[in-house]
C-alpha cells in the first residue's frame, strides 16, 4: 500500500473507532423508555415525569448520536451526568400540541401521555424535554436525572402477545424497523392481523423512496389482542374494547382516528427493536392519523385510498411532512403561527425560506407562483397548506401531502423522507 493510502487508511479506521466507540462507551444494547404527561392548556405547557422502563431492544441509529434533523414540536437531550456531554438527541411532535389549537383548550387544561426512547445508558444521566417556540428557538420544560441501576426502573416485558416478522433483511442497527401493531383484532382474527399487516409493507413498498430503501427496512407484526372487533366511532355512540383504545372523531372531527393511550402503544412495540410504530386498525371506515416521531395510525380495509392513507400518515409520522391541504375552516386552522417559519420541510411561511426548498427553485420563479396549467408540473413555491388558504405555501400543485389522487410524494417530499431514511441508517 502507497503511502498516503495507508494514512488514509488508518485515518478511516480511527473515524470508524470514534464513531462506534461513542455508541458503546456511553450504552447498552437495550433501551431505555421515558413515559411522562404533557399538561396544560392553549398558552400553557407542562412536563411531568411518570415512570422509566429498560426495554430489551434499541432499534435505533448508532451513528450521529449528538444531531438531530430540527423537526417536530419537542425534542429531548441526553447528558452524561459526569460531563454534561450530550451523548443522544432526538425530537418528536405530539398529539398534545394539536389538541393546544381546538377550541377545547381555551377551556380547560388536559393531560396527554407522551413517550420517548434511547439506548439504555452505562452510567448517570440527565435528561432535559424541550418545547419549540420557533424554528430555532426552545424552552425547556423539565430536567432530571438517573442512575441506570435504580432499582425502581422497570426491567421486565409489559405485554406478551406472538410476533411475525414481515421482512428482515438488514440487522436493527441498520435498519427503519417499523413495528406494525394489531388495534380491534380478537385473538380469533390473529391470521388476519398477518395477512392485512403483509399488506401494509407491500403497500409502502409501492411508493418511493421506501421502494428504493426496501433493503435497509425491516417490519415486524405485533398481535395485539382485543376483546372487540374493530375500533370505536363516538360520533355514532360506538364504543368498542380494543387493545389500545383507539378512535375516531378525534377532536370532533370524523376521520381522525388517533389513540390517547400511547404507554400502552409503547409496551406492545417494546416488543421488536423499532424506530416507527404503525398501529393498524381493523376496520374498514375511512380514516387514520400520523404525528412525527409518535405513531400513525390507519384503516386497514378501507378501500377509499388505502395505499394513499398509508403512505400519508407515513409520511407524517417517518418524516414529520405537514399536510399540503387546506380547508377555510379545518379544527385545526389555529396551528401554524405565520409570523414563525414551521419546522415542516415542505410548507413555509417565507420567513426563513432559505432553510426549505429556496435553492431548489428554477430561476425566475415567482413568489407566489401563480397557478398557471405550465406551472401545475413545475416546483414553485404556490399558496395554501398546512390548513391554511392564505400564508402557508406548499412546493407544488399536488402532491401525496395534499391529496389522494395524487401518485407520488412530490419532490421535496420525496427528498425529506429519503434524507430521514439516510439519516437513520447511515
Ligand atoms: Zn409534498
Amino acid at each position: 500500500m502507497q503511502k498516503p493510502l495507508f494514512i488514509l487508511f488508518l485515518f478511516l479506521i480511527f473515524c470508524f473507532s470514534l464513531f462506534s466507540q461513542q455508541y458503546t462507551d456511553y450504552f447498552t444494547n437495550k433501551a431505555c423508555r421515558i413515559d411522562f404527561q404533557l399538561s396544560g392548556n392553549t398558552t400553557s405547557t407542562n412536563a411531568y415525569l411518570s415512570k422509566i422502563i429498560q426495554e430489551p431492544f434499541w432499534g435505533g441509529r448508532r451513528l450521529r448520536l449528538s444531531d438531530d434533523m430540527n423537526l417536530g414540536e419537542y425534542r429531548f437531550l441526553v447528558l452524561d451526568s459526569l460531563t454534561d456531554k450530550l451523548i443522544y438527541i432526538d425530537d418528536f411532535s405530539t398529539l398534545y400540541f394539536e389538541w393546544q389549537s381546538t377550541p377545547e383548550a381555551a377551556l380547560v387544561n388536559k393531560s396527554f401521555e407522551q413517550s420517548i426512547q434511547f439506548p439504555y445508558p452505562q452510567k448517570s444521566v440527565k435528561v432535559i424535554i424541550e418545547r419549540r417556540l420557533d424554528f430555532d428557538k426552545w424552552e425547556k420544560l423539565i430536567q432530571f436525572g438517573f442512575s441506570p441501576d435504580d432499582k425502581l426502573i422497570r426491567k421486565t416485558k409489559m405485554v406478551d402477545v406472538p410476533v411475525k416478522t414481515i421482512c428482515k433483511t438488514v440487522s436493527p442497527d441498520k435498519a427503519i424497523d417499523i413495528a406494525v401493531i394489531a388495534e380491534g383484532y380478537t385473538v380469533k382474527q390473529r391470521a388476519k392481523f398477518f395477512k392485512d399487516a403483509q399488506r401494509l409493507a407491500d403497500n409502502l413498498f409501492t411508493h418511493e423512496p421506501f421502494l428504493k430503501y426496501k433493503s435497509r427496512i425491516n417490519i415486524y407484526a405485533i398481535a395485539a389482542i382485543s376483546v372487540d372487533t374493530g375500533v370505536s366511532k363516538p360520533q355514532n355512540a360506538n364504543w368498542r374494547n380494543s387493545a389500545l383504545g383507539s378512535h375516531y372523531y378525534t377532536f370532533y372531527s370524523d376521520r381522525y382516528l388517533t389513540t390517547p393511550n400511547v404507554f400502552t402503544v409503547r409496551d406492545y412495540a417494546s416488543l421488536v427493536p423499532y424506530d416507527a410504530i404503525y398501529i393498524l386498525a381493523n376496520t374498514k371506515t375511512y380514516g387514520g392519523g400520523g404525528i412525527y416521531n409518535f405513531y400513525t395510525l390507519a384503516s386497514a380495509d378501507s378501500k377509499r385510498a388505502q395505499t394513499e392513507v398509508t403512505v400519508h400518515e407515513f409520511g407524517h409520522s417517518f418524516a414529520g411532512l405537514a399536510d399540503e391541504y387546506f380547508y377555510d375552516n379545518d379544527a385545526l386552522n389555529g396551528m401554524y403561527d405565520l409570523k414563525n417559519e414551521p419546522w415542516e420541510p415542505n410548507i413555509t411561511t417565507l420567513v426563513k425560506f432559505g432553510a426549505k426548498w429556496k435553492k431548489d427553485l428554477p430561476e425566475g420563479t415567482a413568489i407566489p407562483t401563480p397557478l398557471t396549467d405550465e406551472n401545475k408540473a413545475k416546483m414553485g413555491v404556490f399558496e395554501g397548506g398546512g390548513y391554511l388558504s392564505k400564508g402557508i405555501y406548499r412546493p407544488y400543485f399536488d402532491c401525496r401531502m395534499r391529496t389522494n389522487t395524487a401518485k407520488v410524494f412530490c419532490p421535496v417530499c420525496l427528498k425529506a423522507v429519503e434524507d430521514r431514511i439516510l439519516f437513520l441508517t447511515e
